[in-house]
């Protein structure tokens, strides 16, 4: 079976102009002057303070301290010692479909795979495939889940149609153990290759993956990518369900709002957006921030709208549900930057 590229780019550890140099061994740093230029002779790859609103769907948030755009794992690999060394916290970033990043940043080192090596998707397999056998697929973790989704439907291969109308990368998809009613996309998963916090490249089983609801244990790594498992299906019917799972989600979700899907988990045995409804709060708004009247689990920002708005927002909302009905909701959304403490500290 041949290797996809991003696999062969991890053996390889990329072309040789694509390594980066170690710091010079001898070499003293110290104090600040060590986290200001840890990275400074990675210049092709990082950035320093990027804006990183225009990277999330809700259009929210300040820079990131650095921002680094990898082209191989080695690349990855080195980040991520580095940060190890230094201290620094490392946030991988998707498509930012499911964060609120602080006004004020993150001093930190944002990684995103949004490079070409990073997005590719082995169709070889699928197109070998014998008979009714399933297909295991190789995919990037920058690959873009909707596009991944209608390409596998039109190849009349079965299990991502559950995710449409998720927007998303493989790696964000997969670190949240997104889905829905209809599933979630650990139901497809065979493993997933990470580059774990020491720096190193593993491939890691369903199992060890964690997932849960809306979760997994992939948190403090960065995904490289997957091998999800498809069935092959009739493209007929299989484009028939992702019409129906797409109409039923554009009937009753914000999409064409600057959202981050849900803001709350569905507590056990209940609806998030059921209570945030029966609480009366569809259309409560903050700034910019508004409590969407098509979904009350999505909150939709407006132009000038700040992060600190939609905190605020969950703020209010998480207060409200618990004083009415004794529910303490907990958010799906990630938050980035130092206002986490502020939307999530207990309510009391
Ligand atoms: C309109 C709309 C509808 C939505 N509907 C749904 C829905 O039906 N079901 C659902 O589950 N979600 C839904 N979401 C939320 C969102 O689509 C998912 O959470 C998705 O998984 C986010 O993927 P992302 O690539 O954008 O991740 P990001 O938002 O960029 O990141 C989310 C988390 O994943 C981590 N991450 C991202 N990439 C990697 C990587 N390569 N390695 C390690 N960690 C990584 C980030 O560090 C962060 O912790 C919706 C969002 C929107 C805007």
């Amino acid at each position: 079976m041949s290797l996809p590229v991003w696999r062969i780019a991890a053996f390889r550890g990329n072309l040789g102009s694509e390594r980066l140099e170690r710091p010079t061994r001898g070499e003293v740093r110290t104090g600040k002057n060590m986290k200001a230029d840890f990275l400074s002779d990675l210049s092709e790859i990082v950035t320093e303070k990027v804006p990183l609103a225009s990277h999330t769907c809700l259009r929210v948030g300040g820079p990131a301290r650095w921002f680094a755009r990898p082209r191989s794992v080695d690349h990855i690999r080195e980040l991520v010692r580095r940060c190890r060394n230094e201290g620094i916290e490392f946030l991988p970033l998707g498509l930012g479909a499911n964060l609120v990043v602080s006004d004020e940043g993150v001093d930190a080192l944002v990684i995103r795979l949004g490079e070409p090596v990073f997005q590719s998707v082995d169709w070889g397999a699928a197109e070998a495939r014998k008979g009714d056998n399933p297909v295991t697929l190789s995919v990037a973790a920058g690959a873009d889940m909707h596009r991944l989704t209608s390409d596998a439907v039109r190849r009349g291969l079965g299990g991502l149609e559950r995710m449409a109308g998720i927007p998303g990368t493989v790696g964000g998809i997969l670190r949240m153990n997104a889905g829905g009613r209809f599933g979630s996309i650990c139901d497809v998963v065979r493993d997933v290759t990470v580059v774990d916090a020491a720096g190193e490249w593993r491939t890691l089983t369903r199992d060890e993956a964690g997932f849960r609801y809306r979760g997994s244990d992939l948190g403090g790594m960065v995904i490289c990518g997957a091998g999800l498992m498809l069935e092959p299906t009739d493209p007929k019917q299989l484009r028939a369900r992702f019409r129906e799972i797409w109409e039923m989600k554009k009937n009753t979700q914000p999409l064409a709002d600057n959202s981050a899907g849900c803001v709350f988990k569905n507590p056990p045995g209940g609806s998030a957006g059921g209570l945030i409804h029966q609480a009366g709060l569809k259309g409560r708004r903050v700034g910019g921030a508004v409590v969407s009247s098509r979904h009350a689990n999505f909150i939709v920002t407006e132009a000038g709208a700040t992060a600190q708005d939609v905190l605020t927002l969950i703020g209010m909302i998480r207060r409200e549900v618990a004083d009415r009905f004794g529910v303490e909701l907990e958010t799906e959304v990630q938050l980035w930057g130092r206002q986490r403490a502020r939307s999530s500290e207990p309510i009391g």
